[in-house]
């Protein structure tokens, strides 16, 4: 029972300021720090914490971020055989800047990550069909993800797309066809359905719950290959959309928590979600257990850094 995640890997830089500079100004900043990131890495960090046998391919750059990455992924016990150093490039990164009010401006270099290639994934092909399940997302060029979907859809291998970030081309409807549980927050829910329906005048109102089911339901009726949409609600939980049986829900969070910081939730939720579905868990019962994983992550900072292992969930 194995989990292949196939992705971005980044290296998040964030500068703390009292405000923004203007164009041609240099100030002093408050405080640095930096963290690892990126989707794919994040969501392979959260399973292999919580024990699951996994697999990332990404691509890093020759540089220090990319000894740390890799470093990183060997510590948590990640499969590495697919991952590959591009020389005179660098690793992907996000430069972030977040002022006194909690604004933000981010930058984001893709560099390795933008030479995964078609080939990349070949290369890959029995360790992805060998898997239980494929996670992907939409960080690394598109053809390379609607391969990775193809690949995992010749085998018995599960697929798990996380519609992010939001992407409406015509090929991310294609890796709909090749997608077995999608995975969106309630504005990628929005933008993939105006996209697949034409529908540019539909309602804009992400916090109408009965909205949402019925627009997952469209969608589960449209791409006959997807058996479930999960929609996360942040402190309101999860949408869990069915194809067979219908037993839609809303899936409420148990208990509320003091939240510290949200970034990287989504990618916790996700990965523990693999975790838990490779482990055998029903659909539901794996969104609980996710959803708790999650939550205890929102309660401390930084992103991998607040994520929960094996010991501390029993
Ligand atoms: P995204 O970042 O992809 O929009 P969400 O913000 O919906 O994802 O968060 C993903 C998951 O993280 C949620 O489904 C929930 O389990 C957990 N989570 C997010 N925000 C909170 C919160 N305020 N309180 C408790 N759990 C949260």
């Amino acid at each position: 029972m194995s989990i292949t995640v196939v992705g971005a890997s980044n290296w998040d830089m964030f500068t703390y300021v009292d405000t923004m500079p203007r164009v041609g100004e240099t100030i002093k900043g408050n405080d640095f720090k930096v963290s690892f990131g990126g989707k794919a890495a994040n969501q392979v960090v959260q399973a292999a914490l919580l024990g699951s046998k996994c697999t990332i391919i990404t691509k890093l750059g020759d540089d220090v971020s990319g000894v740390n990455t890799l470093k990183n992924f060997k510590d948590k016990n990640i499969n590495c055989d697919y991952i590959s150093i591009v020389k005179d490039v660098p690793s992907g990164c996000a430069t972030i800047i977040v002022d006194k009010k909690g604004d933000n401006n981010i930058i984001i270099v893709g560099g390795a990550n933008d030479k995964l290639s078609v080939e990349d994934i070949e290369n890959a092909k029995s360790q992805i069909q060998n898997s239980s399940l494929l996670l992907c997302q939409l960080e690394v060029s598109l053809d390379v993800t609607l391969k990775a979907l193809q690949v995992a859809k010749e085998s018995k291998c599960k697929t798990i797309l996380n519609l992010t970030p939001i992407n409406d081309k015509p090929i991310v409807l294609e890796m709909l066809t090749f997608t077995d549980i999608l995975i969106v927050n309630e504005i990628e829910l929005y933008g993939i359905y105006k996209s697949t329906f034409n529908s540019s005048d539909a309602k804009e109102d992400e916090s109408d719950i009965n909205e949402l089911i019925k627009r997952g339901e469209q969608l589960i009726s449209k791409y006959n290959k997807i058996e479930n949409i999960i929609v996360t609600l942040g402190g309101k939980g999860q949408l869990l959309l069915c194809k067979e049986p219908k037993d839609n829900c809303h899936i409420e969070l148990k208990e509320k928590v003091k939240v510290v910081d949200t970034t990287g939730a989504g990618d916790s939720f996700i990965g523990s979600l693999a975790h838990y579905l490779t482990k055998g868990s029903p659909m539901k019962q794996s969104i609980e257990l996710a959803s708790k994983v999650a939550s205890i992550s929102v309660t401390r900072h930084g992103t991998q850094s607040s994520y929960p292992s094996l010991s501390e969930i029993n």
